[in-house]
């Protein structure tokens, strides 16, 4: 198949279905039918800058297929995203949802924008302007969105809002991850954190390694890293080393985590957080620590990092941190070091999405106990899935992971058969 998916991350996602298309056996001619996706949506958004000014941002929309129900995923709002790049992410959100049990295709979508650059009103406006560029391509039933890097629970009421003055009423589950105040629902903001520090303890358990005493390293201080260092602190892990897209710190006797959090919430980035422990970014991946947790954005642990990376668990919180290369490296280290891999470590963040849309159709809402309880029982019986494939076949966790979620789907599509 000619196409227009093309680029490094899409490669990334090719090379992966590659691997476990092989181990699965599955034939040739069906291959082209779960790796490409079934709807690509390119839009132009022209907002007016507050300087008076036109601007026009490209966005996109990748819905990868519709077999087993409503496509579900995040949107990006970064200078990196390309249709390439989105369509890599709306494939790991298939094999995301079809492993963690939920009812949905993949899906992503983005603009290519940097949202740090713009202002409160510009962000509004191109916010409600790429939703309603959307308008025709998603549903309550169709396509779901959620926050992805660059956006945040605030971007999500613009969408909600927007879509629900084109309907003339509110539609809460058009979007997920949405504030609580405004059909959200409790327990979205910490899920993907969360979630990644419960599988970092179930992954320790396995290890027969105390969370007590034990170090971590955590790349990316956003949503995901920030939430998840606060959950792994809780446990007793000692948060020795983070950064974000602005500082880098790292202290063998341990950072302090509220003090981060609360330096982020005052300063919206870690810059002048500390001077003693300012550390070089290009180096943190790479220093001892019992668990390496990237939180931030694709393939930073490449052909080079990986024979030096010195963790022995490797939490993959962001999607798609380590190139097939990294992989090759690792399935040589693999006595050595623990992968939790991103459609595994990650879920919990749509786990808890999905949760949210069920809350919203029924318009009948849960407690946070109730959210985190259901919530650590669907990753648990992903973890252990993936575990019993290892375990059973002796693959690398993430082909053990990718080919439950894979399998499903190609079952489905087997069973549903070919139209018309
Ligand atoms: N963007 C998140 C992810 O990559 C969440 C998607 C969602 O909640 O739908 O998994």
């Amino acid at each position: 198949m000619s196409n227009i998916y093309t680029g490094p991350v899409f490669e990334m996602a090719r090379n992966q279905f590659v691997s476990v298309a092989n181990y699965l056996e599955i034939p040739e001619g069906h291959r082209d039918r779960l790796l490409y996706p079934k709807r690509a949506i390119t839009i132009s958004c022209p907002i007016h800058l507050d300087n008076g000014e036109t601007a026009v941002f490209q966005g996109y929309r990748v819905q990868h297929h519709l077999t087993l129900g409503p496509t579900k995923g995040g949107t990006r709002f970064a200078p990196s995203v390309d249709i390439g790049e989105v369509s890599a992410l709306a494939i790991w959100m298939s094999w995301k949802c079809a492993l963690a049990g939920l009812p949905y295709g993949g899906a992503k979508g983005g603009v290519t924008v940097d949202p740090y650059k713009l202002s409160r009103r510009e962000l509004e406006g191109l916010s409600r302007r790429y939703m309603q560029e959307m308008i025709p391509f998603v549903g309550p039933h169709i396509d779901v969105m959620a926050p992805d890097m660059g956006t945040n629970e605030q971007v999500m009421a613009w969408f909600m809002d927007t879509y629900s003055m084109y309907q003339g009423r509110t539609v809460n589950e058009i979007v997920t991850g949405k504030p609580v105040s405004s059909g959200g629902t409790e327990g979205r903001r910490e899920a993907t954190g969360l979630g990644v520090a419960h599988l970092i303890a179930r992954a320790l358990e396995r290890l027969n390694m105390p969370a007590a005493g034990s170090t971590a390293i955590i790349q990316g201080f956003g949503n995901v890293g920030s939430f998840a260092a606060i959950e792994l602190a809780r446990q007793g892990v000692s948060i020795i080393g983070v950064s974000d897209h602005t500082a880098c710190y790292f202290d063998r006797k341990g950072l302090d985590v509220d003090k981060l959090v609360a330096h982020m919430a005052a300063h919206g980035s870690l810059a002048g957080f500390s001077t003693e422990a300012l550390f070089d970014a290009n180096e943190l991946l790479v220093q001892p620590c019992d668990i390496l947790v990237p939180a931030a954005i694709e393939r930073v642990i490449d052909e080079k990092v990986a024979p030096r990376l010195q963790c022995r668990i490797l939490a993959e919180a962001a999607n798609g941190p380590t190139t097939p290369e990294a992989d090759a490296v690792l399935l040589s280290r693999r006595k050595e070091i623990f992968v939790i891999p991103d459609i595994l470590c990650n879920s919990g963040g749509v786990i808890v999405s999905y949760f949210e849309w069920v809350q919203d159709l029924q318009q009948l809402f849960w407690g946070r106990n109730e959210v985190i309880t259901r919530l650590r029982g669907l990753l648990d019986d992903a973890f252990e899935r993936v575990m019993a494939r290892v375990d059973k076949d002796d693959v690398p966790h993430r082909v053990a992971a990718m080919a439950i979620g894979v399998d499903k789907v190609a079952k489905a599509k087997a069973m549903r058969g070919l139209f018309p």
